[in-house]
This record gives C-alpha cells, structure tokens and sequence, in this order.
C-alpha cells in the first residue's frame, strides 16, 4: 500500500544518486563552521542539531517520466536514442518495479563489458549506455509533484494505461482534470505529453480530459507522426507488443504544454 512507498517532502530533498550513479556531481564536503566561543554555545536539545538532508546533486536533472512504465520497454528503447537525457519509469507493483532495475543493471554491465572487448564486425557501444534510465516505485497519482519541480520535465509517457473499464472505476484512472494539472505542473512549457492505449473508450477520455485543461493541447497528426518517440512508444512496451500480437488496434494522442498566460 501507499503507506510504504517512500518519497521526498520537496524535490530538492530527493536522492537520485543510487539511480544515477553516473550523474553525481562530486563536491568538496563542506567544513562544519567554528563556534566562535563554544562555551557560550545554547544548550542543544536531541534532534536540533542535525544538519538537514542535503542529497547528492547530479549535473542534469530527470526529465522524461514513463508513468505506469510496466516492464521497461519503453525506457530501455529510448535510453540509447537520447544518451544525454535522464529518464524514469514509475511503478507501483514492487515485483515489477524490482524486474526493471534488474534489467537495467544487467544492461549496463552488458553494455560496459562490450564496449571492453573488441569485435572485427561491430562498432563497440558506448561504455555508459543505460546509465540515463532508472525506476522508482511510487504511486504516480498521488506524488508527482514530490518528485519533480515545476517545469522539470520535457516529456511524459502514458503508455497502455489501466483501462478501468467500469464507470466508479473511472476515478482510478491515471488521466483526469486534477491529474492533468499535475502534469500541466512538472511539465515544462512546450514539453509533451505522450499517450497511446488499445481501449477506443480510453483513447476518447484522456482526449477529451486533455483537450479541456486549459494548459494543453493537442499535437497534430503530422508532427506526431514525426516525432521518432511515439514510433518506439508504439512498438516497444511490452502491453504494445502483445496488442499487435492480438492484431489489436494502437490509438495515440499526444498533447503540448502551453504557455502559462500572463496575468
Ligand atoms: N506502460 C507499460 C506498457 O505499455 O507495457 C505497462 C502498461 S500496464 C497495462 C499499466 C501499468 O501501470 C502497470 O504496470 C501498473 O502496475 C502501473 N500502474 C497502475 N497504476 C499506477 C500508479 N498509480 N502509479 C504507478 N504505476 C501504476
């Protein structure tokens, strides 16, 4: 349940380094100040003088965000078509989330060894690919803004969402008004909102939902059909695979973030 997710009270109080090894910026600890006269110092009470938490900083900030990213497959196919930008998937099931940090270490060992051994017939890959992509755990309904400062991200991907086909159902979907506002809030002005599912009902929901909030609108057909995400969006997540296995059909809408208006 939610009650053991961990997350951050701010933004600027989220750790990212064990994620992002890679990115860590290295900074000289700073030296704990002199009192000037200790014996004058106040009394401290247990717990006041602790310094606050002060993460590890990265050189780049996470700006693509997979909500729902499922088994990973969206990620680890874009991770190697953007190398400089950080992504995260967000999962709520422990297994599946567990499954994709496997899967991302196991392709960064792969990816470091083979860039160290020399082949006749292949260019070597870059020895830090997959260093840009990580998963968290989280409830991405309810945290987001914990995680991400306004503006922070360039792209968010609803890939396959749960359907939640009954309509008292509909409140657990992970596209509605107060949601789109979170998203309208750590998305960057110009940055995109990505969605694709097999469910036509769905499909019209987040289109109508996003087509209403005042901070989007909708792509059209033509720069979406050139943007190369939404070409991996449609044929790398796992949920995507198995629609085209089933013969099913893909729908896509994607969705800008405008200006805020000036007041
Ligand atoms: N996006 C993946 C794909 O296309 O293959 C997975 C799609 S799957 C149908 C939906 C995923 O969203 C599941 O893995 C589910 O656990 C996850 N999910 C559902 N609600 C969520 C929430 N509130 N926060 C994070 N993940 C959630």
């Amino acid at each position: 349940s939610d009650h053991q997710l961990i997350y951050p009270p701010h933004p600027d109080q989220m750790d990212w380094s064990s994620l992002f090894p890679d990115y860590v910026v290295h900074e000289e600890p700073q030296q704990p100040q002199q009192q000037p006269n200790p014996s004058a110092a106040a009394p401290s009470s247990p717990g006041t003088d602790l310094a606050p938490f002060q993460p590890k900083r990265l050189s780049k900030d996470v700006e693509i965000a997979d909500i729902g990213c499922g088994f990973g497959g969206l990620l680890v196919a874009l991770a190697p078509t953007l190398p400089d930008t950080l992504m995260l998937g967000l999962e709520i099931r422990v297994s599946v989330t567990q499954f994709v940090e496997d899967r991302i270490q196991a392709l960064r060992t792969q990816a470091r060894r083979a860039a160290e051994t020399p082949s006749d017939s292949s260019p070597p890959p870059a020895p830090g690919m997959y260093r840009n992509v990580g998963v968290l755990r989280a409830n991405a309904m309810k945290f987001l803004p914990n995680f991400f400062r306004k503006g922070q991200l360039s792209k968010i991907f609803i890939c396959f969402p749960d359907p939640h086909f009954k309509a008292r159902k509909h409140k657990q979907r992970i596209v509605s008004a107060t949601l789109n506002s979170e998203y309208a809030y750590v998305l960057r002005p110009g940055g995109i909102v990505y969605t694709i599912t097999d469910v036509p009902d769905l499909h019209e929901w987040m289109v109508r939902h996003f087509e209403a909030h005042p901070s989007f609108e909708r792509v059209s057909e033509e720069e979406q059909e050139s943007d190369p995400s939404v070409a991996i969006m449609r044929t790398e997540t796992e949920e995507g695979k198995k629609v085209e296995r089933n013969k099913g059909q893909k729908h896509v809408a994607l969705f800008r973030r405008l200006e805020d208006p000036e007041w």
